[in-house]
């Protein structure tokens, strides 16, 4: 088993080490586990009403932690990712920015609609500023766009715009589900079974079961991750996620070493 969206408290809103992040992943057995802590804004020229990721001088240091511990683990894989937003206007800095670090993986997240970052609780309560239609359409355009910029290996957390429990009938949904898998294949991508949407109010996973089957149905290639924002979240709701991969029909989870894809069986673990 693989736990590849880890966090660290250089984004300001998590807590532990990174070598206790690796610690419990020990405990839990885990093969492999991928560090994708926030990616600065600021080198994107973006400054947020709260800060939500590391500074552009702390990167640096942020790469010589984690290939330090990758270095000196001999049991457990430790890759170094980043979870990265996107920012419609900005693919060109970024592709000249992400060029210049050895990352393993980079998991392109939405958390902002143009300047809302809809996933901070705190800014919550602009969900009933206008029509939940539009929300997500606009949600799912820019979604869209970021499987299309060629920048991501992984789409992270794809339906995370349910996250406060604000939904629409399944039958609205159905035709943004059903292009979500498609872009992702026409792309070339994968995405992630994030487990950590169990723990907040949308209550299951990110993506939920319909839409993993028609990313199933696509082939789209399928990691794991619990975005943990402190050690004792490594691997969380693992067991529960697996056994829906499976259900499913998945078979592999996808790992990167320098941004090249290959897969392991879903059950492999240490024993
Ligand atoms: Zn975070
Ligand atoms: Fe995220
Ligand atoms: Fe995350
Ligand atoms: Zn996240």
């Amino acid at each position: 088993m693989i736990d590849y969206h880890l966090h660290t408290p250089l984004c300001r809103h998590a807590l532990g080490a990174p070598a206790d992040y690796l610690e419990a992943a020990r405990r839990k057995g885990l093969l492999e586990i991928g560090f994708a802590d926030h990616y600065p804004l600021g080198l994107l020229g973006v400054k947020p009403a709260a800060e939500v990721t590391m500074s552009p001088a702390e990167l640096p240091g942020y790469i010589r932690e984690i290939r330090a511990l990758a270095a000196s683990e001999k049991e457990i894989a430790v890759k170094l990712g980043a979870e990265v937003d996107y920012i419609p206007g900005k693919e060109k800095v970024l592709t000249g920015l992400l060029a210049r670090d050895p990352f393993d993986f980079v998991i392109g997240s939405l958390h902002f609609i143009d300047d809302w970052d809809f996933t901070h609780p705190l800014h919550a309560w602009r969900y009933e500023d206008r029509p939940l239609e539009q929300i997500y359409e606009r949600y799912f355009e820019l979604l869209w766009q970021a499987c299309a910029c060629g920048l991501f290996d992984i789409i992270g957390h794809i339906d995370v715009i349910k996250k406060f429990g604000h939904r629409l009938p399944d039958r609205a949904m159905e035709p943004y589900w059903k292009e979500t898998a498609r872009v992702l294949k026409e792309n070339g991508l994968c995405f992630e079974l994030n487990s950590s949407g169990k723990a907040a109010p949308a209550g299951e996973f990110y993506p939920g079961r319909r839409l993993l089957e028609l990313c199933f149905r696509e082939k789209v290639p399928v990691t794991l991750g619990s975005d943990a924002h402190g050690p004792e979240q490594v691997g969380r709701y693992f067991d529960g996620a697996l056994a829906l991969l499976q259900e499913i029909g998945y078979r592999e989870l996808a790992v990167f070493t320098n941004r090249q894809r290959k897969f392991i069986s879903l059950h492999d673990h240490r024993q």
